[in-house]
C-alpha cells in the first residue's frame, strides 16, 4: 500500500496564514518553512502575513509556495519580518484585520512568537471564528506549558562564544567583567549561559543568592582563590543590570578593575542551531496538524520531548519557573 504524508482530515480549512511577531529569535524561519510544507502536504494553500498584526491590518498578505521557502532554514531572523501592533489591541484594528483575512480567504492562522502575540490571538479568536495556533518563538525560553522555546539554544550559543572572548581579556588583565544578558524578567538565559561558560557569579531575578555569592566572589575568591572573575547579570536583575552594579563595585573595591558589558541584540541574530531547527520544524508540522484536527486557540509545545498542546489561556497567565536545580549547580561550583 502506498504510504501517505497526509493527516486524515475532515476539516474545512483550505488557506492557512502564518506571521511573526514580537521579537524576532532564530528559528523563527525554520518555523516558517515546516508550517508552508506541511500545509502543502496537506493540500492547504498558504500565505504569509508580513510583519506581524501590523500586516494583517494593513492587508500585507503574501502567497507562499513551496519554492518561496527554499533557502530559509538556516537564517535568523524572520523572513515575514515581525512588529508590535498598537492598532491591533483595538477592536477596530482587530476588525480590520478580520476583515482582510476574509478577503484573502484565510481560514486559520498560525502565528510564530511570544505571550504577548499568543494574548492577541486568543482575544482574536474569541471574537471572530477563527482557529488560531501558536509556535513558542523566544530567546528567553520562559514561557510557561512548554520545556522549549525555538531560539533559546542559539541565543545561549551566542553568549558563551562572546563570554569566551570576553574571558580572554579578563583573564590577561586581571579584571573583573559584569556582562549583561537578555532575558527580561526570566533569568534562564544568563543561567544557563553562565554555567556552560564557567561564570563565577550569576545574578538573575528569580533568586537572590547571587547577591550573596557576588559579596564572597569578592571577599573570599578574586585575588586569594582567582585572578579574574566573569560576572553573568540578567538584563530584568532587580539591582539594575551590569553597568549598576559594575558602578557600585567599583565604588566599594576602588582597588579592584572591573568592566562591564552589555550583550544586546546580538543575541537575537545569527544562524539557528541544529537544535532550533529541529524544534522549529517540529513543532511547525505539528502546528499545521493541530488545525487539521480542528484545536485552536493552543501553542505547541514540548513536554519531557514530546509534542503537546497548551491552551493560549493557560500559557499566557504565567512564565515558566526557573530550575532550582540549575541555581543549585551553580552555587555548588562556585564556592569560596
Ligand atoms: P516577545 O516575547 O519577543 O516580546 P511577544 O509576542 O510577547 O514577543 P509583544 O510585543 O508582547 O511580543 O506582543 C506582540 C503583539 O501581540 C503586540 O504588538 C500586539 O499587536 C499583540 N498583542 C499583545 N497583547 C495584546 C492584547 N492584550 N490585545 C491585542 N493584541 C495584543
Amino acid at each position: 500500500m502506498e504510504e501517505s504524508s497526509m493527516t486524515q482530515t475532515t476539516s474545512k480549512i483550505k488557506k492557512i496564514g502564518v506571521f511573526t511577531s514580537g521579537g524576532d529569535a532564530p528559528g523563527m524561519n525554520a518555523a516558517i518553512r515546516a508550517v508552508t510544507r506541511a500545509a502543502i502536504a496537506n493540500e492547504l494553500e498558504v500565505v504569509g502575513i508580513r510583519y506581524g498584526y501590523q500586516g494583517m491590518i494593513n492587508g500585507d498578505i503574501i502567497p507562499l509556495h513551496s519554492a518561496d521557502v527554499s533557502g530559509i532554514l538556516q537564517q535568523g531572523g524572520t523572513i515575514l519580518k515581525t512588529a508590535r501592533s498598537q492598532e491591533f489591541r483595538t477592536p477596530e484594528g482587530r476588525k480590520t484585520a478580520y476583515d482582510n483575512l476574509k478577503a484573502h480567504e484565510v481560514d486559520a492562522l498560525v502565528v510564530i512568537g511570544g505571550d504577548g502575540s499568543f494574548t492577541g490571538a486568543s482575544i482574536f479568536s474569541k471574537e471572530y471564528d477563527i482557529p488560531i495556533v501558536g509556535i513558542p518563538g523566544t530567546i528567553d525560553n520562559d514561557m510557561y506549558g512548554t520545556d522549549y522555546t525555538i531560539g533559546y539554544d542559539t541565543a545561549v550559543n551566542t553568549v558563551i562564544n562572546a563570554v569566551d572572548k570576553i574571558k580572554d581579556t579578563a583573564s590577561s588583565h586581571g579584571r573583573i567583567f559584569f556582562v549583561e544578558v537578555m532575558g527580561r524578567e526570566a533569568g534562564l538565559l544568563a543561567l544557563s549561559s553562565g554555567i556552560a561558560c564557567g561564570a563565577e557569579v550569576i545574578i538573575i531575578p528569580e533568586d537572590a543568592s547571587g547577591a550573596e555569592d557576588l559579596k564572597n566572589f569578592l571577599t573570599k575568591g578574586y585575588q586569594k582563590k582567582k585572578t579574574s572573575g566573569i560576572i553573568i547579570v540578567a538584563e530584568g536583575d532587580k539591582a539594575g543590570g551590569a553597568i549598576k552594579l559594575a558602578e557600585k563595585v567599583t565604588k566599594e573595591h576602588p582597588d579592584l578593575d572591573v568592566r562591564f558589558s552589555i550583550l544586546g541584540h546580538m543575541q537575537r541574530g545569527g544562524t539557528p542551531s541544529a537544535k532550533d531547527r529541529i524544534a522549529a520544524t517540529q513543532m511547525g508540522v505539528a502546528a499545521v496538524e493541530a488545525l487539521l484536527d480542528d484545536q485552536k486557540s493552543v501553542m505547541i509545545g514540548f513536554q519531557n520531548d514530546k509534542i503537546v498542546h497548551v491552551p493560549f489561556n493557560k500559557t499566557v497567565k504565567a512564565h515558566r519557573p526557573i530550575d532550582e536545580n540549575l541555581v543549585k549547580i551553580q552555587r555548588i561550583l562556585n564556592i569560596w
